[in-house]
């Protein structure tokens, strides 16, 4: 899966070339309720919506960088997460643009702004400390690497996991930690 592939899902030149044009098709794919596959179980949708971008009519289209980024993630980390835990995830946070990330108040040099992260919840395997356990566990046993896997809140019924694929630098961590 590519640029020139999503594209051509979305019915405009796939040229590799993430411009006005194929923005302009995604988000009225968006509001369409249509679909763009990353991967089979992770959409191009669910990484680019967002509640408080809607709310405030603040647009959060990446540009082809930040999408290649999401695309990169969803393939090597955000899929096999999903296939791990063998239960949907409910994802609630992937890219944030500057101005979203600013209104929600997140970290200045937060992974979701480079398209490098995501929240979820996966009710069916269980609260945010089990998920996190299956996950990393099975990260681990495969070898895939990982930048952040955090508990966000672990006492909270609102808790969710922050999954990064790589820092903005690019490097890989491996870090596992809980906040608040
Ligand atoms: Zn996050």
């Amino acid at each position: 899966m590519q640029i020139k592939d999503i594209q051509t899902q979305l019915g405009v030149t796939a040229d590799g070339i993430w411009g006005e044009k194929s923005k302009q098709a995604m988000r009225s794919a968006m509001r369409d309720g249509k679909v763009i596959k990353i991967t089979e179980n992770i959409s191009l949708n669910e990484l680019l919506a967002s509640n408080t971008a809607s709310r405030l009519g603040l647009d959060n289209m990446p540009d082809g960088k930040v999408l290649q980024n999401l695309i990169d993630s969803a393939i090597k980390l955000f899929q096999p997460a999903r296939e791990i835990l063998g239960k949907p995830i409910r994802i609630s946070s992937g890219y944030r643009s500057p101005k979203l990330n600013a209104k929600i108040g997140g970290a200045k040099n937060s992974a979701h702004l480079y398209g490098f992260a995501m929240d979820f919840v996966c009710p069916e395997v269980g609260n945010t400390k089990q998920v996190l356990k299956k996950l990393t566990d099975g990260l681990k046993a495969k070898g895939i690497k990982f930048d952040q896997a955090i508990i966000e809140y672990p006492t909270s019924p609102n808790s969710w996991i922050h999954l990064g694929y790589k820092h903005p630098s690019g490097t890989q961590r491996g870090q596992v930690f809980r906040i608040g």
